[in-house]
């Protein structure tokens, strides 16, 4: 073994040995992998070795495309098969929400590039005929569907990488790892140490424990997985042999089965509520190639609505059971990238589907170890996408009700009660008390609405418009035409301080920087000028400012904050970042008497003059010490108002007595994020992403190029130049009773007119699959949309996507905000323009000045 390498990644199953293949391919040849015994020594050797796109996140479900189209080349360099069957696979609808989800999924793959298919139940039942259809209403083709050899896969990695120059060292077990001043890590195993450059956890059943090594606890938790295998079934060989195809995989969510053809018999396997986690706070490191003892009468329900929907497999007889322990992170997506507050520690953990998601996770690894940059929109497995509370009890909580909730529809107005509430401002019992609905805020209890008072404080989920419908345009009407007050400590917040302040933010942010008692609105870029990050900053004094922006983006941000400061000479701190998270907490008033009954509770002039629109002021609010900022997202007159937790309650008290007279109301989120609709404001993590240019964005008058070189400048200019070629709009939508999601994709009626790419930009290429899996280059794949079946319909074409949107109460339209291409993007004809929103193609009309007080001079006043 080595003692130097560039990378050691540690652990040798599906996901490390495709990491270890990824950083070979690009280039690291200097790079190691430990493994504790032999290769797939964790969940990857039992696992049941399906694979398909589909995901809730569509940049996921491309990353799963990738891991699917990879299988050919990793077989052709290694020359090791991975057993492949691409038999494709239906996903069967029991209940027309459940219809209504499998739309939603097809709808999005049309921009996905995906050619997924809706069929009945008897076109399914064609190609299982084990199952009896009258139990379903509809179904979901995909022909990207199949399963592989887990081990055989596995070591086709392995193969592959050591063929590119990376070296496996197998039982020798990772025991300690430290770093040394300089960065460098030493990496001690049972065979001695290696410095390493980098060093990637990926180490599946035991990635916990691999990260406690580092000081870090990974919300991760593996759960007992059951499926069995019948007996050989006449029924299989039957249909292989007159058909001349292999039966199809299913998914059948009532009964929470996922089932298919497993040589001449039937694989079945389930996500049961009952369900159980394994080893809960330590990974025993002598756990082996063993199984888990079957517990059938946890899988029991499952199995008895599986022999109602699939009579065919109930007569056959069991030939075995298998029982093995794998990761979940909370939302059931992987972890990935580098951990904040270390440097150079990487994770590619709680993978749980290693063989639809392996490929992927490892090329956006390799790529952003590299290159700097994951390459791709990879926030929904980001490790930093959960904070401090996800600690190992909330860990196991969260994890049992995704597991339990795998085929369980989640409906967009629907909020999980599992762990909560975890994090409560000051005025959590106030709020219930006023008949809060509450939701979960990255960690924090966050009023989303209020209902009306002898009702019970409930959301009836849906895909509709529902009971909330009523409440929130109460809120909305009472904001817009007095005034409305709401919490916001579910915002992000940092302060930036230290002679070094003003030119790290220049270095970061598009914008210029504000005088003091000056805010500014700016978006942030990576390299590539691709959008990070989009922040509120107020100068607050000489070499301080105040920021705030998303709060699930926290982490994320503290990464990128921590990367680029400056390095000091030592005894000096040019900068210093507070993330302040709830000890600092917030409430915003808006409407048109905001300003009236903040009056009443100051000392001081607020008047137009005295405290303008983009104002910052440190003022007392009530008697409480407060930061004060002359702006809210409502897009209307209005302040956020900031305080120490201690202070909340008293603040709140006064603005609720002093706005009686004005006729105050509360309002929530769900108000807030109607009102910004109406004002064409985006939301970050929807509308702004990294897959987007600040152009694209449109945020064009918050890129000053020419004030200095901040990152991203460069690619910015060219996106400028060039001119970019998607466009961020807002439409208004003539709904019917449900408003879209986001992910919805947007029809043209532009005939025969290219308007350029309909691809989702995702940052690889775009990947296409003919029906046998295999991916169309060249012509046909640039033939764009035409290459996709269902994206071109007569003269119309699926031309962009949705990427949030919901009723506008004030201005009573209903509004969606989405990327089309640019050349279209500023056409408000009517008849131009169709949304799809559960199935049914709606019209829409792009609208590029905000129908609620366009001209600003509402806000401004
Ligand atoms: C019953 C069952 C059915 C499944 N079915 C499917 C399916 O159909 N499709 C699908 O995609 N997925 C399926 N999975 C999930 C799949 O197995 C996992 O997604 C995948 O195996 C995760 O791979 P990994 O490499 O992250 O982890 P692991 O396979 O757990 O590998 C981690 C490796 O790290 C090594 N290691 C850990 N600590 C150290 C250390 N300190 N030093 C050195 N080495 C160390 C371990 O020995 C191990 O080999 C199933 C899992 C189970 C249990």
């Amino acid at each position: 073994m080595k003692s130097h390498a560039k990378a050691v990644v540690i652990g040798g199953g599906v996901v490390g040995c495709s990491v270890l293949y990824h950083l070979a391919k690009a280039g690291w040849t200097d790079i190691m992998l430990i493994e504790r015994s032999e290769l797939t020594s964790g969940s990857s050797w039992h696992a049941a070795g399906g694979f398909h796109t589909l995901n809730g996140d569509p940049n996921v479900a491309k990353l799963q495309a990738y891991t699917v189209q990879l299988y050919r080349e990793i077989e052709e360099l290694s020359g090791q098969s991975c057993s492949l069957h691409l038999t494709g696979g239906v996903m069967m609808a029991d209940t027309p929400e459940r219809m209504d989800f499998l739309r939603l999924a097809h709808a999005k793959g049309r921009y996905l590039g995906m050619d997924t298919e809706l069929i009945t139940p008897s076109e399914a039942k064609a190609m299982f005929p084990l199952m009896d259809e009258t139990n379903f209403v509809g179904a979901m083709w995909d022909p990207v569907e199949g399963h592989l050899d887990p081990s055989g896969t596995t070591h086709a990695y392995a193969k592959a990488a050591r063929k590119l120059g990376a070296e496996i060292v197998l039982r020798n077990r990772v025991v300690e790892l430290t770093q040394e001043v300089d960065g460098t890590w030493n990496v001690v195993t049972e065979q001695g140490a290696v410095k390493a450059e980098h060093v990637v956890n990926c180490g599946g059943l035991w990635a916990r424990e691999i990260g406690r090594m580092v000081g870090v606890e990974l919300p991760l938790l593996a759960m007992e997985h059951m499926y069995l295998l019948t007996e050989p079934m006449p029924e299989v060989e039957e249909f292989n042999k007159s058909t001349g195809r292999e039966m199809i995989g299913v998914m059948d969510f009532k009964g929470e089965i996922y089932t298919r053809q497993e040589r001449n018999g039937i694989l079945l396997g389930t996500y049961e509520k009952a369900c159980k986690p394994w080893s809960p706070v330590n990974t025993p490191w002598d756990f082996g190639h063993e199984l888990l003892q079957p517990d059938i009468d946890r899988i029991a329900p499952s199995l008895e609505i599986g022999s109602k929907h699939f009579p065919g497999i109930e007569k056959a007889g069991i030939k075995q059971i298998i029982n093995g322990p794998f990761t979940f992170a909370l939302d059931g997506n992987p972890l990935v990238g580098p951990v904040q507050g270390l440097t150079n520690f990487w994770c590619a953990c709680a993978v749980m589907a290693g063989f639809s998601q392996g490929g992927g996770v490892g090329l956006a690894l390799s790529n952003w170890m590299v290159h700097g940059d994951p390459g791709f929109d990879v926030w929904g497995m980001d490790v930093a996408r959960f904070g401090e509370w996800a600690t190992l009890r909330y860990t196991n909580a969260k994890v049992r009700e995704n597991y339990s909730r795998r085929f369980s529809i989640r409906f967009p107005n629907e909020e999980l009660p599992a762990a909560r509430p975890a994090q409560t401002t000051p005025l959590y019992d106030t709020m219930l008390a006023n008949n809060a609905v509450m939701g979960d805020s990255w960690g924090l209890e966050t009023p989303l609405w209020f209902a009306p008072k002898g009702t019970e404080p409930k959301d009836i989920v849906s895909f509709h418009r529902s009971n909330d419908f009523g409440p929130i345009g109460e809120e909305v009407r009472a904001t817009r035409e007095k005034v409305g007050v709401t919490e916001i400590a579910n915002f992000a917040k940092y302060e930036v301080s230290g002679p070094g302040s003003e030119d790290f933010l220049n270095r970061l942010m598009t914008n210029r920087m504000p005088k003091t008692g000056r805010i500014v609105l700016t978006p942030m870029l990576n390299e590539f000028g691709r959008l990070i990050g989009d922040f509120t900053i107020a100068k607050a004094g000489e070499e301080r400012f105040m920021i705030w922006s998303s709060s699930a983006a926290q982490k994320y941000h503290m990464r990128w904050f921590e990367k680029h400061l400056p390095k000091d000479a030592p005894g000096t701190s040019q900068v210093r970042i507070h993330r302040f998270d709830q000890t600092l907490v917030g409430l915003s008033i808006a409407g048109p008497k905001s300003r009236d009954l903040l009056q009443k509770l100051v000392d001081v002039d607020i008047s137009t003059k005295a405290f303008r629109f983009m104002d910052f002021r440190e003022m007392a609010v009530g008697g409480a010490p407060c930061m004060v900022n002359r702006i809210t997202y409502t897009g209307d007159l209005g302040y956020e108002i900031w305080m120490a937790p201690a202070y909340q309650r008293l603040v709140y008290k006064a603005i609720k007595d002093a706005g009686e007279e004005f006729g105050l109301v509360d309002f929530g989120m769900r108000a807030l994020l109607s009102m910004r609709l109406e004002k064409n404001f985006p939301t970050w993590f929807r509308e702004l992403r990294p897959i987007y240019g600040p152009f694209e964005g449109a945020m064009d008058r918050f890129v000053k190029l020419e004030k200095n070189d901040f990152i991203g400048r460069e690619s910015a200019a060219r996106e400028q130049a060039e001119g970019p070629k998607l466009r961020r709009v807002s439409f208004i939508v003539d709904a019917a009773d449900a408003d879209v999601m986001g992910d919805e994709p947007i029809w043209a009626k532009v005939g025969g007119k290219d308007y350029g790419t309909v691809e989702k930009p995702h940052g690889y290429g775009a990947q296409r699959f003919d029906t046998d899996g295999k991916e169309v280059r060249g012509s046909r794949a640039a033939e764009g949309a035409s290459a996709v079946r269902g994206i071109v319909d007569g003269d119309w074409r699926v031309v962009g996507w949705v990427t949030s949107g919901g009723y506008a109460h004030y201005v009573q339209e209903s509004m969606a905000q989405g990327y089309v291409p640019a050349a279209l993007a500023g056409d408000e004809s009517a008849g131009l323009f169709e949304i799809e929103i559960l199935g049914s193609r709606r019209p829409a009309r792009i609208n590029v000045e905000p129908p609620f007080d366009p001209s600003g001079e509402k806000m401004r006043a």
